[in-house]
């Protein structure tokens, strides 16, 4: 093969291929399992300092693989865990291409089977040629997809709408940072919360979190689920294509993302935890879809006097954390 050949080869080779996980370093810690009705007290009193409308119990899980939520797999239990991966320091500044994971190989180093996985990530790059975002909903059995309602979003090419794309059953890469909540997708308790107008300033998964800080102080909980904005809009960005030069910090970083006003019925999936666990984790974050092709990052819902959500989560046992960046900063991770 001619040189100049085997150079374009090679770098197209490392840009599409996945890290290999067994090299990737790993840490993990028990998280501290609360017991769920005294977890829904605790989120519910806080939650009322948020919302005119509140209201959080311990119920068995719905079917969620029905309409509104439409995810993978019906249940949030068995085996739960919090899995985060790489980390904003491989976007910002300036992008790290070779960050690419393969989930399937994620399965294997926590153990998981079946995998029920559901969460925010930077999207599969290398398959649509752009960056994207992520909005992780998939079950893996003995090692292959089951089910893939994966979806991502990005910015066309006029610079104008989001276009959400649904990922085939053979696309379970995912770029740069994720957040997820890996669970067996079984039915089992979950906490269910309902929460109509908003009074405070907090958005929903701040509130809960902020419950979840306070509470257990010197323990570290986190909770996964699913969230429906059944009414209302709710500010959402997507990643526009990686930037050419740096972004330097978030004055740069909000002018590089491009921002919605979604509208109701989204679905979120994502994690939060009440702290950093001396693993420098991202404390909340979640994606939404929905069927009318919107889809993006969470931030708040725009539409304090009409919003309406209705959120049904669990607890994890442990937390992974997969390639935690050793250069490390913590801005951009609002
Ligand atoms: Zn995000």
């Amino acid at each position: 093969m001619k040189p100049f050949l085997f150079v374009l080869v090679s770098l197209s080779l490392r840009r599409t291929m996945a890290l290999n996980a067994e090299c990737l370093p790993m840490e993990s810690k028990k998280l501290f399992v609360p017991p769920l009705p005294e977890l829904a007290k605790v989120i519910q009193k806080t939650l009322l300092t948020n919302f005119a409308e509140v209201c959080v119990e311990v119920v068995d899980c719905p079917d969620l693989t029905k309409e509104p939520f439409t995810l993978a797999a019906s249940g949030l239990s068995g085996s739960q865990k919090l899995v985060e991966i790489g980390g904003n320091p491989y976007l910002l500044p300036c992008v790290q291409r070779e960050k690419i994971y393969e989930l399937k190989d994620i399965v294997k180093l926590v153990k998981s089977d079946p995998a029920f996985i559901i969460g925010p990530g930077a999207g599969p790059n290398p398959y649509i040629g752009v960056n994207c975002e992520g909005i992780y909903n998939l079950l893996m059995e003995s090692g292959n997809v089951t089910k893939q309602l994966t979806r991502i979003s990005k910015v066309d090419e006029n610079d104008d709408k989001s276009v959400q794309i649904l990922l085939p059953d053979n696309e379970t890469r995912l770029a740069l940072l994720g957040n997820l909540y890996f669970s067996e997708g079984k039915p089992g308790k979950v906490i269910k919360v309902h929460a109509k107008k908003r009074i405070g300033e907090h958005n929903l998964i701040t509130a809960i979190r902020t419950a979840v800080e306070n509470e257990y102080k010197d323990k570290l909980v986190g909770i996964g689920g699913v969230f429906l904005l059944k009414e209302g809009k709710a500010k959402q960005h997507v990643m526009r294509d990686f930037s050419k030069t740096p972004i330097k910090n978030e004055e740069m970083l909000n002018k590089w993302l491009k921002f919605y006003n979604m509208s109701a019925p989204l679905i979120a999936v994502g994690t939060l935890v009440n702290g950093d666990g001396g693993l420098d984790l991202r404390v909340q974050h979640f994606h939404s879809f929905s069927h009318h092709g919107e889809a993006g990052h969470y931030h708040y819902d725009t539409t304090p006097e009409t919003v309406e959500y209705l959120g049904y989560f669990n607890v994890g046992e442990e937390i992974y954390r997969i390639d935690r960046p050793v250069n490390t900063h913590t801005w951009g991770r609002d």
